[in-house]
């Protein structure tokens, strides 16, 4: 292992009726509140009026709203939520919604220290120094930024996407109720579930080699996900099955699956210059994506793959060589994602190869991605080609 630190400091509110600790939690931070949230979801499945309820039962509270972030939020709404905290000398935000809520809000909160343009942050031309406290109230299993420090935002006018990560912008804390989560569709829960893999397979998949626990707790990420995930898709309202969700969509991307070890994340890098071009569901572009690079990393060094196989797809490896199991694996990964409704290629987006230059440009932030099998723009480009 590398030397590491870990340091999580968000405190999870995990259960049913949690929301309304916010009135207890909010305080000890400030009472300006800036209320973040999305599309209207909330609106529509209550949790709105329970966190206005919640809101108010805070002595001199003050809240500003600001709705209407989009799925991959836009640098342009991270801007309008600066100058609403800068206006009304807000001194923490809420945020209530899925990942792309809660990055805006971690955008949000560090650019309104900073003097320049927030994308220079977001691109990691500068460090975020300071940052305004964040809460969230979480409402779709998937990215696993309500316990870590994660933010990725799009450039529209660029086309870009792109993602930091400051010591500042952990949410102080987080209300994991799985109710919460009983009105998020069939195809959006596919895709969080997807996602929860994903991160699983970026960090799973590294250049150290001896994490054998960090494994482990991947592969049961991974099972407990895979054993929920049919049952869930037929029960969107089943309690028990969101919760497992909503816990391992946390477990997969709060920092103990990549201590001390060199991740790969290529995959997720190659997936935010396709939706940065094309705006497709992040989830979405993963089960797309991940089998490719699979198979292509496979091509070079299959023995990663084949123990994945081995330990999370059941699959028989005695007198196999392991680039026979890899090909298995990475088929029993396709039927599995295909099974929950995942889309398989591109072209199921309306994605064809016109753009692909701009989408591989996008990709290579630096002269070679990922860690497992560094890839070049190359390699990008052949991935991308046989995603179409
Ligand atoms: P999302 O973009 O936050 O939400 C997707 C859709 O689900 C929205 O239309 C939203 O509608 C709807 N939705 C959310 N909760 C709902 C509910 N309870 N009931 C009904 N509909 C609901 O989804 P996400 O997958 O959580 O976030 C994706 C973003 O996070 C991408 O930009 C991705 O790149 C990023 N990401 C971040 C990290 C990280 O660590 N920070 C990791 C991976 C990915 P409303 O808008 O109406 O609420
Ligand atoms: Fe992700």
């Amino acid at each position: 292992m590398n030397p590491f630190q870990f340091n999580n400091p968000t405190k999870i509110l995990f259960g049913r009726g949690q929301v309304e600790e916010i009135k207890n939690e909010i305080p000890t931070y400030g009472r300006r509140v800036l209320l973040l949230y999305g599309g209207g979801s909330i609106k529509k499945n209550g949790l709105y009026d329970q966190v206005i309820k919640a809101l108010s039962e805070i002595t001199d509270v003050y809240v500003e709203e600001l709705s209407g972030v989009e799925p991959n939020p836009r640098l342009t709404t991270v801007n309008k939520g600066i100058n609403l905290i800068k206006e009304n000398n807000l001194n923490f935000i809420l945020a209530v919604g899925g990942g792309s809520v809660i990055d805006c809000a971690k955008a949000i909160s560090a650019g309104v220290y900073y003097d320049g343009d927030v994308w220079d942050i977001v691109t990691n031309k500068v460090t975020a120094k300071k940052a305004v406290p964040i809460g969230t109230v979480l409402t779709i299993s998937a990215t696993g930024s309500e316990a870590n420090s994660g933010s990725v935002i799009t450039n529209w006018e660029e086309k870009d996407k792109r993602f930091f990560v400051s010591d500042h912008t952990f949410p102080k804390f987080s209300v994991l109720d799985p109710e919460n989560t009983f009105s998020v569709p069939k195809n959006q829960t596919v895709y969080g579930m997807v996602d929860i893999m994903s991160h699983v397979f970026e960090q799973y998949f590294h250049a150290s080699s001896n994490a054998p626990l960090q494994e482990r707790v991947g592969e049961s990420i991974l099972q407990t996900t895979m054993e929920v995930a049919p049952n869930l898709i037929n029960d969107l309202h089943n309690y028990d099955y969101r919760e497992v969700i909503m816990l391992n969509g946390t477990f997969a991307l709060n920092g103990i699956l990549s201590m001390g070890v060199h991740t790969d994340w290529a995959t997720h890098t190659i997936e935010h210059a396709v939706s940065a071009v094309h705006d497709i569901p992040h989830g979405g572009g993963l089960a797309i994506l991940f089998p490719v690079w699979m198979e292509f990393v496979a091509s070079k060094n299959p023995e990663k793959v084949a123990q994945l196989g081995v330990r999370v797809f059941g699959i028989e490896a005695e007198n196999k060589k392991n680039s026979d199991v890899a090909v298995e694996t990475i088929r029993k990964l396709r039927e599995f994602w295909s099974s929950l409704g995942a889309p398989e290629k591109l072209s199921d987006y309306g994605i064809d190869g016109t753009e692909i230059d701009l989408m591989v440009e996008r990709t290579m932030i630096t002269e070679t991605i990922g860690s497992y099998v560094p890839l070049n723009k190359k390699d990008v480009e052949t991935i991308l080609r046989k995603s179409l």
